[in-house]
């Protein structure tokens, strides 16, 4: 199903992004909270989560079905590809980081912080020296809807590292449910959402934090900005493309800002979208999950790398 009039450009250099005879396609419906898409190039798959029906789905390319990947799935929520190409998760209900090898087993890459477990791992990404940088709110210990409802062990919401040598730094401890999070193209900025609205009200505004990543990669700085602060809803997942702008969900569709931070554009989606991500053999296929269903709409332009 096509959606007209998806395209709402808000700063001239917008038009340079989209197609304008392109349209937003729905291509599936049936979750009930589509979140964690990754792009698998080698099958020509977009795998995604649906996080209250503990399962994993998989829209493939070619034929257009949607089937399922995994279930239970440990209330999966974000998924990435480590640089061997093997599908690194943040699993709710296994408050872990895993990973499945080359030979179909899973494995968990990390499960607690100094001792304690941790909450819920949320978003993740993989950095170009190995390292997995990824999210842990509570919002899968919070209810028993996305996993399995207990107290932080950790008592905080943090950022964290994890080193090829398995290794845990959390190298943000100042936000309040951090969520998604990306780097910039050259790697010198972390982008890091927080969620923390949903627990504390406008005490945290929906906003994207800058953080500057330190000379050796392994740290940010605590010296932060924020780069943009979400006019309707909240920014949860995001991704950035090859001239640096962030392509983010929020309340009302994708919102796309510049490298400034300016909303330069947006497609609108008539659900709630959760996360996004770059796919198609040219990565000029941007990927949504919009709370019950999975949309994409070809751009002009591509994901970093
Ligand atoms: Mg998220």
């Amino acid at each position: 199903m096509a959606l007209d009039n998806a395209i709402e450009v808000l700063e001239s250099e917008f038009h340079g992004l989209v197609i304008h005879n392109v349209h937003v396609e729905r291509l599936w419906t049936g979750a009930r909270w589509a979140e964690g898409p990754v792009y698998v190039p080698s099958a020509q798959q977009l795998i995604f989560s649906d996080i209250p029906n503990d399962r994993t789905l998989r829209y493939d390319e070619r034929t257009g079905n949607v089937d399922i990947f995994e279930q239970p799935a440990f209330n999966a929520n974000g998924h990435c590809l480590d640089l061997q190409g093997r599908l690194v998760t943040a699993e709710h209900r296994g408050r872990a980081i895993s990973r499945i090898g080359h030979d179909g087993i899973r494995e968990i890459l990390v499960d607690r912080y100094e001792q304690k477990r941790l909450n819920s791992p949320n978003d993740l990404v993989v950095k170009s020296d190995g390292s997995i940088w990824f999210t842990d709110p509570t919002y899968g210990i919070d209810s028993d809807y996305e996993g399995d409802m207990a107290e932080s062990e950790i008592g905080e919401c943090y950022v964290y590292r994890l080193d090829p040598a398995g290794t845990l730094d959390a190298v943000i401890q100042d936000m309040v449910r951090p969520n998604g999070l990306a780097f910039s193209p050259d790697e010198k900025i972390l982008y890091v959402a927080d969620t923390g609205s949903s627990h504390v009200g406008s005490k945290c505004p929906p906003d994207i934090r800058a953080y500057p990543v330190s000379g050796d990669g392994d740290s940010v700085s605590t010296s932060h900005w924020t780069l943009a602060t979400c006019t309707s809803g909240v920014f949860d997942g995001f991704r950035v493309d090859a001239h640096g702008n962030l392509w983010t969900s929020a309340g009302d569709g994708v919102h796309c800002l510049s490298p400034e931070g300016t909303l330069i554009g947006k497609i609108r989606i008539p659900e709630v979208v959760a996360n996004v991500e770059f796919g198609g053999l040219k990565r000029n296929r941007l990927y949504i999950c919009g709370t019950t269903s999975l949309y994409s709409m070809y751009l002009n332009t591509r994901a970093a790398r």
